[in-house]
């Protein structure tokens, strides 16, 4: 898990560069937000269209018809055709140049040779006509691209400018750059939060839509985290700042969003190598041509239709609009090789509690089994749980304060993973767990005992056992409810076809059966300590290619194993969001279906895409060349049709959602 948290960084380069920043600007004084900023608005400007890029084609265009209408063409046509093919093919053959230094052998050098090879023949306006081809491709291409970059702009115009903070001397508006950790700001009703902080007084509707692709806003008050960009509805807010500028969660995900969109998939690893033997095959293809044909006209016609700019296109066109789709939703991929993963899954693993379940217990019964008062039985479990961060202990905690109980420290405390708790109090031993924890202590249980387990087991509670020096005092019955939507994203899963789907967790067996029922699940694996449930997870691999679902924080260890780590609920946790390779901003497993769905459908327009735009239509392409059907200027036309294909086949990935069965009861 260390190892892969450590490949993580080495990624996403987030862990060493935060270290830079930091060391960087004094603790506490202001942020170098600005360069950050500005930086990053430059890194994402490729993706924006610029006037620049518009010049070249209307140009080439204009000379094009000119050189082509009536009079001009009988006197001048050639000077014009041969001036559009030497302006436009400037700046083709100076990066064909480029990439022969670097011994790079690209598709411009073939553009090159083809459009050199026109000029020398006389075909003065195919070879303008290519070249305007070349150009006018390449424009329809940046617009599409500048599209897929739309997610990250939305990010980023998230992050607000200025920022109302409560200073010795009233309330200024400040530049966002100036406000340092410690500040306090104020928010008023309608404002996006400017920074990453704790609420100091005041109670809000906060919309974090924006970051989770949660629509339903959450109620916070005092004491409670809030996020950079998220919206307040109602209520007025007085926030310490915790985090600013390039710290915050939502730089956090614009840089990682960033990263995952230039991240290459494997497939398109594969695509580049083969680009790489492309144009030296393409060139001999070409020389054979002219040889069996003794026609130069062909051989060109053939170096035009065969360069493989689609092939160049396929891979990385889909990635962007497909990890741009899920960034707006709140979901994070990685990068290509996430979401080629993500694509390829075949099995779904999920943890149980927090996962299933809102993780989120409450007692529901509590049982004596001897002379002792339920409010005594309370009480021990609530000392012994008083330091633990289980969900379970947040239940009996809060249990004990409904009733009032002032809870003592214990003097002692221990947590045994996947069993429970073992305190000292008073000179007594406390235990609290599941039957495992109390079978390691000698304790042992009576059939009338195991019978009351049994039935509140069978009806998805959780039992906790509760013992003091080995004498057996009682029960503490607790529930924790399924998350609106599993069952439905359970069955989505199934009709895509992903019909292994196993739930894991260190309850008992009947509980787990009860809950995975209540999913829909009938593939289960019960009492398993967190090594268990990686040696569950390796199991599964041998078989299946196996996305685990889980908190990220208890379940790390299951989520590194498995072919694809998938975290739920991580805003706020930069720790979860690094070891995963999904990390879903939101938590629900719907939007870890859509992660697994939109991914497939990735995959499959980026085999189309290769298989039958790029290779396909080269193919056909240069057969039809071979065969003198098609001439040069046919040929250009049909090379840039493939390359329009590939990116407009990848667009549709921008806007592809999977419809999740029985939303109608999920009302999120
Ligand atoms: P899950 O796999 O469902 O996330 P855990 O592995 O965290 O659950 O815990 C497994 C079981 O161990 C629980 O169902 C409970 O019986 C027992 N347990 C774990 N932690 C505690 C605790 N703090 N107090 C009582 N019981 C606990
Ligand atoms: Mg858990």
């Amino acid at each position: 898990m260390k190892e892969k948290t450590e490949q993580m960084k080495e990624k996403t380069g987030l862990s060493s560069d935060r270290s830079k920043v930091k060391a960087l600007c004094p603790p506490n004084g202001p942020c170098m937000d600005q360069a950050w900023l500005s930086t990053d608005r430059s890194k994402i400007k490729g993706l924006t269209l610029k006037y620049r890029e518009l010049l070249l084609p209307v140009v080439l265009g204009l000379l094009i018809v000119l050189g082509a209408t009536g009079l001009v063409r009988e006197v001048f046509g050639i000077y014009i055709f041969t001036l559009a093919a030497v302006v436009g093919g400037i700046p083709i053959i100076i990066g064909a140049i480029k990439g022969l230094l670097r011994k790079n052998l690209n598709v411009g050098v073939l553009i090159s040779i083809a459009l050199i090879a026109s000029l020398l023949i006389g075909e003065y306006f195919a070879g303008a006509l290519v070249v305007f081809i070349m150009h006018v491709g390449e424009l329809l291409e940046n617009i599409t691209v500048a599209k897929t970059g739309n997610a990250i702009r939305k990010l980023m115009d998230l992050k607000p400018k200025t920022a109302r903070v409560r200073r010795a001397d009233g309330e200024v508006v400040v530049p966002i750059e100036e406000v340092k950790l410690g500040d306090r700001v104020l928010v008023k009703p309608g404002e996006r939060i400017p920074v990453d902080g704790t609420v100091l007084s005041g109670q809000a509707a906060v919309n974090q839509a924006s970051l989770t692709g949660e629509s339903i806003p959450v109620e916070v008050s005092i004491g409670d985290e809030v996020f950079e960009g998220t919206l307040t509805e109602l209520g007025i807010l007085e926030i310490e700042t915790t985090k600013v500028g390039h710290e915050t969660t939502l730089a956090h995900i614009i840089k990682l969003v960033e990263e995952a969109q230039a991240d290459k998939a494997p497939a398109q690893r594969v695509a580049d190598r083969f680009a790489k033997y492309f144009t030296p095959i393409i060139l001999a293809i070409a020389l054979a041509t002219y040889f069996g044909t003794r026609d130069v006209v062909t051989a060109i016609t053939v170096l035009i239709v065969a360069c493989p700019c689609a092939l160049v296109l396929a891979t990385p066109t889909a990635v962007i609009a497909a990890i741009g789709n899920a960034a707006r939703r709140g979901i994070l991929i990685k990068g290509g090789r996430s979401l080629e993963a993500a694509g390829r899954v075949n099995a779904v693993v999920v943890d149980k509690t927090g996962t299933l379940t809102y993780g989120n217990p409450q007692v529901t019964e509590i049982r004596s089994f001897t002379e002792k008062t339920q409010a005594d039985v309370l009480m021990r479990a609530a000392i012994a749980e008083k330091f633990s961060e289980h969900p379970l202990a947040k239940a009996i905690m809060s249990k004990a304060q409904e009733l009032g109980l002032k809870v003592p420290d214990p003097s002692n405390f221990q947590v045994i993973l996947g069993r429970g708790v073992v305190a000292h109090a008073s000179e007594q031993k406390i235990l609290l767990g599941n039957r495992r924890l109390l079978a390691d202590h000698h304790v042992a249980l009576s059939p009338e005992e195991e019978e009351y387990l049994a039935q509140k087991e069978s009806s998805g509670e959780t039992c906790l056992l509760l013992a003091e020096n080995k004498r057996f005092l009682g029960v503490l019955s607790v529930a924790d409810v399924l998350r609106e939507g599993t069952a439905g994203a359970i069955a989505t899963l199934r009709k895509a076809g992903i019909n292994k789907i196993v739930m894991l967790t260190g309850d008992n067996s009947r509980t787990a059966a009860a809950i995975a029922s209540l999913a829909g699940i009938n593939d289960f694996a019960a009492d398993q300590l967190p090594e268990d449930k990686v040696n569950t997870v390796k199991r599964l691999k041998e078989q299946y290619k196996v996305a685990v679902v889980g908190d990220g924080i208890n379940d790390a260890p299951a989520l590194a194993t498995a072919d694809l780590g998938i975290a739920m609920g991580v805003i706020g946790s930069d720790a979860a969001i690094e070891v995963a390779d999904v990390a879903l901003l939101g938590d629900d497993l719907v939007q870890a279906t859509q992660a697994i769905l939109l991914s497939r459908k990735a995959l499959r327009v980026i085999k189309a895409n290769i298989y039958a735009f790029s290779l396909g239509l080269n193919i056909v392409g240069m057969y039809l060349a071979i065969y003198g059907a098609v001439g040069p200027v046919m040929a250009a036309l049909l090379h840039n049709l493939a390359s329009l294909i590939v990116v407009i086949n990848s667009t549709q990935l921008i806007r592809y959602r999977s419809k999740i069965r029985d939303v109608t009861k999920t009302k999120r």
